[in-house]
């Protein structure tokens, strides 16, 4: 047998799906890979519901429904007061990580560089290289998750091409600052580079914190895409509907690889999509308080058991020590047992970093209801009770 591509067969699987049928196999609460466990807000599986029995289930439009991409552009003026042109600047995808890939695969070139944070998310790396691109880390350490700018600036080359940002962050629930921003933006525009930023999290901000975009940025606009995913902004992470926003000379480079990855995406999703942008300004709030409760329980609970806890601004997750309470064996070890032995699955920082990464670091998901905290803490100090 000849061999597959050998850079993505070097991945091995996800470490979210690792642990998600590790979770299945033992019964165990996944408190590792980030899914809340609702069903999202009714009335946006409504919509979708009757465009599947009253509208086309043929081909959208390749670049999405105009709908949608209006709704897109309506929600950045109304949240950051982003002027966007749903007909030329927004293009929906198969969620974040389709608009992930086409980003990297419409706009790296072989040989060029990629300036990216560390921790990352399971995907940016192998598809930063299998663009033929070569990955610049720029590491965060626990538990401030502060930006180094000098590391920053080091980071950048001549052939830095591109800029890979997650903010708010996974997995450090980190929101990054508007001096890190600034710094940043500022080294994007000297290098005549491009920003692609994962915003998910973007209505996933805790204690008054408020998401500023890259592409606000003086120089950005026109040199960034932004990407968001309804998967987490209603709760729906199975839909895998996602949207870039960028100019229209960044946009079309990355049209072509969308063409190509997926061509479209579900028109009864992305109806639903549209309509739930448009929601009142109440129903932002509400999932971000939801959020907040959700971490301030589970960390409070952690914290009575002993973890020391890193302080968490933003997204589904939250980054607890194991040092803390004792435990000798690698992030790993411990995810493996806690999933055996407790009943309660999470998910090791080693996966997000290359090498070296910092010690006895785990994350756990708060996008679940308040009694499925509960029961997650209950039965981790039953299992720290007979250790
Ligand atoms: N980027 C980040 C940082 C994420 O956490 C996730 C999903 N959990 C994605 C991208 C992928 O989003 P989607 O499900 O819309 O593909
Ligand atoms: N983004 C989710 C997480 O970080 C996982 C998505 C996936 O499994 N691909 O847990």
């Amino acid at each position: 047998m000849r061999h597959g591509n050998r850079g993505l067969s070097a991945y091995g699987t996800t470490i979210f799906e690792v642990m998600s049928v590790l979770a299945r196999e033992r019964g165990a609460i996944n408190l590792g890979q980030g899914f809340p466990d609702g069903n999202g807000p009714d009335d946006v599986r409504a919509v979708a519901a009757r465009a599947l029995d009253d509208r086309s289930n043929q081909y959208p439009p390749m670049m999405g429904l105009p709908e949608l991409r209006q709704a897109v552009a309506a929600h950045a003026r109304r949240f950051y007061g982003l002027e966007v042109d749903g007909e030329r600047e927004v293009l929906v995808t198969s969620g974040a990580t389709e608009a992930l890939a086409a980003c990297l695969l419409g706009l790296l070139d072989p040989g060029d560089e990629v300036v990216l944070f560390e921790p990352l998310y399971d995907s940016y790396l192998p598809m930063v290289e299998r663009a033929g691109a070569i990955g610049r880390r720029v590491r965060l350490e626990p538990p401030g998750w502060r930006l180094d700018t000098e590391a920053l600036a080091s980071a950048f080359s001549d052939r830095t091409k591109l800029v890979l940002l997650n903010s708010p962050m996974n997995p450090t629930g980190k929101v990054f600052t508007g001096e890190e921003l600034a710094a940043i933006a500022r080294l994007v525009a000297e290098r005549d580079a491009f920003a692609v930023c994962d915003e998910v999290y973007e209505h996933l901000l805790f204690d008054g914190h408020r998401h500023h975009p890259l592409m606000t940025l003086p120089g950005m606009r026109d040199r960034t895409a932004r990407i968001g995913s309804a998967g987490k902004t209603f709760s729906l992470t199975g839909w895998k509907v996602g949207y870039i926003t960028a100019a229209p000379e960044m946009l079309a480079p990355i049209a072509r690889a969308h063409q190509f990855l997926t061509f479209t995406t579900p028109p009864n999703l992305q109806a639903a999509a549209a309509y739930g942008l448009a929601k009142p300004d109440a129903y932002f709030t509400g999932l971000a308080a939801d959020m907040q409760a959700g971490r301030d329980r589970l960390t409070s609970g952690l914290r009575r058991l002993g973890f020391d806890v890193a302080a968490c601004q933003g997204t589904y997750f939250a980054t607890a020590d194991i040092r803390s309470i004792g435990y000798a064996g690698s992030d790993l070890d411990f995810c493996m047992e806690i999933t055996r032995e407790a009943g309660v699955a999470a998910i090791p920082y080693s996966a997000f970093y290359v090498e070296a990464p910092p010690e006895g670091q785990v994350r756990f998901a708060f996008c679940k209801p308040a009694a499925m905290l509960d029961e997650a803490i209950a039965r981790l100090a039953a299992w720290l009770e007979r250790r």
